[in-house]
């Protein structure tokens, strides 16, 4: 059973400064960083989406909806046909073919084209869901519930699954008989999810947030910019788990290169190198 996976970058964000955030460049000038979503054409169930990023209501009025303080640090650049919702259809393809949505974390820039796909069953992570329905003071800026205002159809995963290559749980998805599974990895936040694709005869894992720069999974010499190492720090849930779903993560990449590609959400390199390839 083959996939046919398309790379679209569904919000382009330019936060200063590009020095911080890429390790080289100018100190004044913006970075650019991508919402990393992955549109999945399957045999018999129909579009799956991995993430959606910004949605049409995030791109008409960024500051309203998603924060002033969101907008004034991540600078998203409000285009409506960067939205998951336009690219679908720029590829031929209906709104309502999506019939499946799985989300890696419910953060703004990840949920926000949930509205966009009412009639999708949205899958996500048991941990997440409740963080995000009941987030804490702490939590709150970061989830926003009038993205989920159109009650979308969720479905919530327990923990469950088999070993996979040092992870604990490959989770499979009921109703989805296609090669996809969510690989807890929690740390980002409390429910956080990579999602693992078979890609012809190797795997894809989009791992969200669980790291930022490329530079981190480089498995002799990890590093990351400055502004990301102090961005992730500020913005991670739980820290030791993240810090170790990191390592996990790296040996994988190191163990399996050639048989595994391993990329997360907002790295503008790893989205050209697997669109272009794509
Ligand atoms: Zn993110």
């Amino acid at each position: 059973m083959s996939l046919k996976i398309h790379h679209l970058d569904c919000g382009t964000m330019c936060p200063y400064c590009e020095r911080l955030l890429t390790g080289h460049g100018s100190w004044t000038a913006p970075a650019r960083m991508v919402c990393h979503v992955l549109l999945i054409e399957t045999p018999s169930e129909g579009l799956v989406l991995v993430d959606t990023g910004l949605g049409r209501a995030d791109m008409a009025n960024p500051g309203q909806r998603l924060g002033q303080a969101f907008t004034a640090l991540m600078r998203p650049r409000a285009d409506p046909l960067a939205t998951a919702h336009a690219q679908v259809q720029a590829l031929g393809f209906a709104v309502d073919d999506v019939r499946h949505i799985i989300v890696t974390h419910l953060d703004l820039d990840h949920a926000g084209g949930l509205p966009d796909f009412p009639h999708a069953q949205v899958h996500v992570f048991a941990p997440e869901h409740r963080a995000a329905m009941q987030p804490s003071l702490l939590a709150r800026p970061r989830y926003l519930p009038r993205q989920w205002a159109h009650s979308p159809r969720w479905m919530v995963h327990p923990l469950g699954g088999e070993r996979w290559n040092g992870f604990e749980h490959l989770h499979p998805i009921p109703g989805l008989k296609s090669d996809l599974f969510m690989m807890p990895l929690v740390g980002h936040t409390r429910g956080h999810t990579a999602v693992v694709v078979r890609d012809g005869d190797r795997w894809l894992i989009h791992a969200g947030d669980a790291y930022f720069h490329r530079g981190e999974m480089d498995p002799e010499r990890p590093w990351a910019p400055s502004g990301i190492a102090l961005f992730e720090k500020a913005v991670q849930t739980l820290p030791r788990e993240r810090v170790r779903n990191q390592e996990r993560l790296r040996t994988l990449v190191r163990d399996q290169a050639g048989a595994i590609s391993v990329f997360c959400a907002h790295d503008p390199v790893e989205f050209d190198t697997l669109a272009g390839a794509a």
